[in-house]
């Protein structure tokens, strides 16, 4: 049984709903975990303050009254008594319960507290659950559609057996004593209690990365995987095209070009990670290569995480090429049907050598005349699974992952275990440090005013918008209320555009456009300033409640500007967390922000929010996981080196890893 339509009491409605979450059926909805726990603790009222988010226990003490607002909304009032308060509480929409709560009953409120009034305008009301902790879990969700809902959906799959495969080998359950697969995946969306939530947690993480170890290790020992183009390139050849750009390439720069040329020149298949930090010039290294790539007679193909960075790559290759025959195509997936064919057609028959774009590339469509280097920009966004779907293709290139998010090299040989990784550190001469400042919304006229400043240089300014939890407003909604704020202050001396999730491909596209541009000053966005956006003179980037991005993340977010000669700024507004956020106002190293970011989040964090960009599993996470990921490598490498993954009681572990890898 896996159809959503077989589960009981899960309706139309419920099955659209689930829909645009992208569940489909109920192993779908049975893997859609939560990411994250509320811990409901009873709140003491007297050590309350005003508006503070309380969460008590309470007797009724009047007959509610129920107000009709309009046809779809209504207002309930009742008085309660608890920790010896009279207080009244204000629900709105619960009208329907009225029958359910007549004096004397005990109900759990959460809302928001008012000493002076005795008042709480209630967000929940609940009865029945009156232990005095509760942990609820908190589901990903889209504007419209509340957490709660899916722990309801949720509820009703699990009133079945759950039909799911252990992949965990017998030796590690009896290692570790584990739970159940079954149990554990029953716990971790209906948890009783710390403890157990936390065994149930662990088990499932460990079997996530206990899987990906054994496939990365899987694949460094294949040799098979190993065999690659062996190139004739001299490098006279490529020490004229360096000479060509721009600019000198800094030391780190012409080092990374160096082993890639080796690489490539022998025979063993290239499997590099170029990192650095923010602004440390990857793309053009990785260009190098490609022309190293061309030169032997093969296509390049370079993918980029998003349709705006394939466009600006392909914009900067067409500059950087302009005196070589290089011949350039560009593939996205919101080209018209028509042109995305023309591309293929010329990919197929070899018209084109260095093909950008985003996914697209590797779609079923796509054949490669004879594709010899693929570039990935930004690797962290993708996640491995992508490795193999270039195998699908039967054909083995050489590969070079570019990361701007630094990974501490203990944690980076961990993770990328079969890759070589180059690093370059160093910035490119006559680049200033970025002064970064912090802030608080007291601050605002300070914030403007250092705003208006650059934008009298000419220069331009990217705003961050405060981000939103859940559905509490959509981003549409965030970043348009932030726009009108800006229209006030600049709109007289200057253009703002916005970028927000509910625009087209094309509209960001329009908007980063004119950015690039200089005909808009003001970029106001929430995260989805694209990474790896490179526009010089934009000199100043603004981050509301700062608090809420991980160091590392802000650090990306303020490698957007510094990127020429021009003194450049990153202000940091945040109310909270301004001990942690300082760290970015000390340094501007990203190795350093990232160490300090691993030291800070730790491991073991069972209860911090997911990062946005590893999605490659369901519940782990490299970062805070990092000691259940030790203990998986460990195990995996043992797995295999014991040859475990013959033995019949593990075929099911053999099937899988052979899937997900399409090697031979
Ligand atoms: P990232 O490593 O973050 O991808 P980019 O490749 O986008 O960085 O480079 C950042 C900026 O630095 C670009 O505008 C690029 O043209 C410029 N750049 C790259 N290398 C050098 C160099 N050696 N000297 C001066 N500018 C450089
Ligand atoms: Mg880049």
């Amino acid at each position: 049984m896996n159809a959503l339509e077989e589960l009981r009491g899960l309706g139309p409605k419920g099955l659209r709903i689930l829909g645009q979450l992208g569940i489909h059926n109920i192993q779908d909805l049975i893997f859609y975990y939560p990411f994250r726990y509320d811990i409901l603790k009873r709140t003491n009222l007297d050590s309350a303050l005003k508006d503070d988010k309380v969460i008590i226990d309470g007797v009724i003490e009047s007959v509610p009254n129920v107000f009709h607002i309009n046809k779809k909304m209504d207002k309930m009032d009742f008085k309660i008594n608890a920790q010896n308060h009279l207080l009244r509480i204000t629900i709105f929409n619960r009208g329907f319960l009225k029958s359910q709560l007549p004096i004397g009953k005990l109900v759990t409120i959460i809302g928001k507290y008012d000493p002076i009034h005795n008042h709480i305008v209630a967000a929940e009301l609940r009865m029945g659950d009156l232990d005095k902790i509760t942990i609820e879990p908190v589901y990903h969700t889209i504007y419209g559609i509340s957490s709660k809902q899916i722990s309801h959906y949720v509820a009703l799959a699990l009133k079945n057996p759950i039909q799911s495969e252990d992949y965990i080998p017998f030796i590690y359950q009896k290692k570790y004593q584990f739970l159940s697969k079954e149990k554990s995946i029953r716990i971790v969306h209906q948890p009783s209690d710390e403890e157990t939530l936390e065994k149930a947690v662990r088990r499932i993480k460990y079997e996530e990365l206990f899987l990906f170890m054994l496939k990365m290790n899987y694949l460094k020992n294949n040799k098979k995987n190993k065999i690659g183009l062996k190139r004739n390139v001299d490098y006279k050849r490529i020490q004229s095209f360096i000479e060509s750009l721009p600019y000198t390439l800094t030391e780190d720069q012409l080092n990374s070009v160096k082993v890639i040329y080796q690489d490539l020149t022998s025979p063993i298949r290239m499997n590099r990670l170029l990192q650095g930090d923010v602004g440390s010039g990857k793309t053009v290294v990785s260009f190098i290569a490609n022309y190293i790539n061309y030169l032997s007679g093969y296509q390049t193909a370079l993918m980029a995480p998003t349709e705006i960075l394939a466009e600006q790559h392909f914009q900067t290759a067409l500059k950087l090429f302009k005196n070589t025959n290089l011949r350039i195509g560009l593939l996205t997936g919101k080209m018209k049907v028509k042109e995305k064919r023309e591309v293929y057609n010329s990919l197929k028959k070899g018209e084109i050598d260095f093909i950008i774009g985003t996914h697209a590339l590797f779609t079923e469509a796509v054949e490669y005349f004879n594709l010899g280097l693929v570039i990935t920009d930004e690797q962290h966004r993708f996640g491995v699974n992508q490795r193999s779907s270039l195998k699908n293709k039967g054909i083995t290139p050489d590969i070079l992952y570019m990361s701007a998010t630094p990974i501490p090299r203990t944690y980076a040989l961990t993770l990328y275990g079969d890759m070589d990784i180059s690093s370059i550190k160093t910035v490119p001469k006559g680049r200033k440090p970025i002064v970064t400042k912090l802030f608080s919304n007291r601050d605002m006229k300070e914030v403007l005013q250092a705003m208006y400043e650059q934008i009298k240089l000419g220069h331009q300014v990217y705003v961050v918008a405060p981000l939103i939890e859940e559905s509490e407003k959509s981003d549409f909604e965030n970043v348009n209320e932030l726009s009108i704020k800006m229209e006030k202050a600049f709109g007289k001396v200057c253009k703002i555009g916005a970028l927000h999730g509910k625009m087209k491909p094309f509209e960001k596209e329009e908007i980063m456009n004119q950015f690039s541009k200089n005909e808009i000053q003001i970029l106001i966005s929430t995260t989805v300033i694209e990474v790896g956006v490179d526009v010089p003179n934009a000199t100043m980037m603004v981050i509301f409640d700062s608090y809420r991005f991980g160091l590392s993340a802000l650090h990306q977010l303020r490698g957007r500007v510094g990127r020429n000669e021009l003194q450049s700024y990153c202000l940091l507004i945040s109310e909270r967390e301004t001990e942690r956020l300082k760290i970015l106002t000390e340094t501007n190293d990203g190795f350093k922000v990232s160490e300090e970011d691993f030291l800070l989040r730790g491991s073991g964090d069972l209860f911090g929010a997911r990062q946005s960009g590893d999605m490659i599993f369901q519940m782990a996470n490299f970062k805070n996981d990092f000691e259940i990921l030790l203990s998986a490598k460990q195990d995996s490498e043992e797995f295999l080196k014991k040859n475990y993954l013959s033995e019949k009681e593990n075929f099911k572990i053999k099937k899988l890893l052979e899937k997900s890898i399409d090697l031979d």
